[in-house]
């Protein structure tokens, strides 16, 4: 296993997607760390933030508004979005345009 991947199930509150694993994005420095409630990730099928909450169905829930406002200001957020959309975004837009 990588570093800093772990064994984690959950389930997209957005799309529905089952994960298997998460991965942490830490500062040059930082220990990988474990997800828990309160942390964000990203769904990396849908593209969508999520808060884990491991009192919420599938073990996510959609963030509130406070959670949104706070991620729309952190700059390391933003890199992290970008850098999806302009991966795996942008397959999954060329495989919806190919239906
Ligand atoms: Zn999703």
């Amino acid at each position: 296993m990588k570093e800093g991947v772990t064994e984690f199930k959950t389930t997209c509150p957005f799309c529905g997607t089952a994960h298997e694993l998460a991965s942490s994005v830490v500062e040059p420095g930082e220990e990988p760390a474990l997800p828990g409630d309160g942390h964000v990730t990203l769904c990396v099928r849908c593209g969508e933030w999520a808060i884990y909450a491991s009192d919420a169905p599938g073990g996510l829930r959609k963030p509130n508004d406070e959670e949104y406002s706070m991620l729309a200001d952190d700059p390391r957020v933003r890199a992290i979005r970008k850098a999806w959309a302009e991966t795996i975004g942008r397959v999954t837009e060329k495989k919806v345009a190919e239906r």
